[in-house]
């Protein structure tokens, strides 16, 4: 069997399959990050993510500002996605031989650009020869017990909100993790699910309803996107909005004092008992299931 015929998620699971772990780990394989045990009041997460050439960006339309910043945004956005913030980075690098010094020096100070924003400290990483630039960053981060949000925690009732706006056709590579909003979510609010936007909204939010055997509807009239169709602001990848759900009697109360904080929060829909179905409703009120599909690797 080859890869793309079992998909990037199918080969996650035969991973998962595979490996085991101790009574250390609290969440393993299948969330935004690794959940361990740390503290009596909190917990450690770990989370790593990959930048490739020409997979997550071309050297003729990014800048290495643009490069460094997000292989280190992706990373830090996991960590938002449980509701943490980051502490500690690791980060490793795969460069071609004729690579110009300046050009590595230049990425290495926009990935320590952001890392100082959030106060991350970089301590270590690793570096190898490569036909194409590979950076691949582990962050090692905290959150309280009481603040962990995973994906599995959803509620049939639920609100299911998302931070921004929905804008595929800005690729953005220069996009601020939403530490700050996950922040002032887990700390004012009780949020039961959290995912962050990295391969499209249907996707994600199927996550959502798999790990939380439930479903969702969706109302195009509520979703926030700009610039292109719904269809395609809801399978477009990297977005790194959070997407989120807490009990509906919240609603208004978390949008209105996130609003007072200037953090942008809108409420697309709700978590229903139409397991593992996304009902999304188009602006006429007409029905329609959709697949949760987004970006996949294979
Ligand atoms: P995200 O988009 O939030 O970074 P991914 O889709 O990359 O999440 O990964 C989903 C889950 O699978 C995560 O828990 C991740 O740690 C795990 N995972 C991905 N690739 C591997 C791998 N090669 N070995 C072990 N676990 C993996
Ligand atoms: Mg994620």
């Amino acid at each position: 069997m080859k890869l793309k015929d079992i998909g990037e998620f199918g080969l996650i699971e035969k991973i998962a399959e595979i490996t085991k772990t101790t009574p250390s780990v609290i969440k393993g394989i299948g969330d935004d990050c690794a959940v361990l045990k740390y503290t009596k009041d909190k917990y450690l997460l770990v989370t790593t993510d990959m930048i490739i050439e020409d997979i997550h960006f071309r050297l003729n339309n990014a800048t290495h500002q643009q490069i460094g910043h997000k292989a280190i945004a992706v990373n830090i956005s996991d960590i938002a996605a449980c509701g943490g913030i980051g502490k500690w980075a690791v980060v490793s690098i795969g460069l071609p031989k004729d690579m110009n010094l300046d050009f590595v020096n230049k990425i290495y100070f926009s990935i320590r650009k952001l890392a100082s924003k959030f106060n991350i400290d970089i301590v270590g990483g690793d570096t190898n020869l490569s036909k194409r630039i590979v950076i691949s960053i582990v962050i090692i981060g905290e959150v309280s017990k009481k603040n962990l949000v995973l994906r599995n925690g959803a509620k049939i009732g639920d609100t299911i909100f998302i931070t921004g706006k929905l804008t595929p056709q800005a690729k953005d590579l220069s996009f601020i993790p939403r530490i700050k909003a996950s922040s002032f979510l887990v700390n004012n609010f009780k949020i039961n699910s959290m995912i962050d936007i990295s391969d499209g909204l249907l996707s994600d939010l199927g996550h959502i309803i798999s790990e939380s055997r439930a479903g969702a509807c969706l109302y195009q009239s509520l979703i926030p996107y700009q610039g292109v169709s719904i269809k395609r602001a809801l399978s477009s990848g990297e977005q790194f909005e959070l997407l989120f759900t807490a009990d509906r009697s919240k609603t208004r109360r978390l949008v209105s004092l996130a609003g007072k904080k200037r953090i942008k929060i809108t409420a697309i829909g709700e978590i229903t008992d139409t397991k593992g179905k996304i009902i999304f409703i188009d602006k006429s009120g007409k029905k329609e299931i959709l697949k949760p599909k987004g970006y996949r690797h294979f």
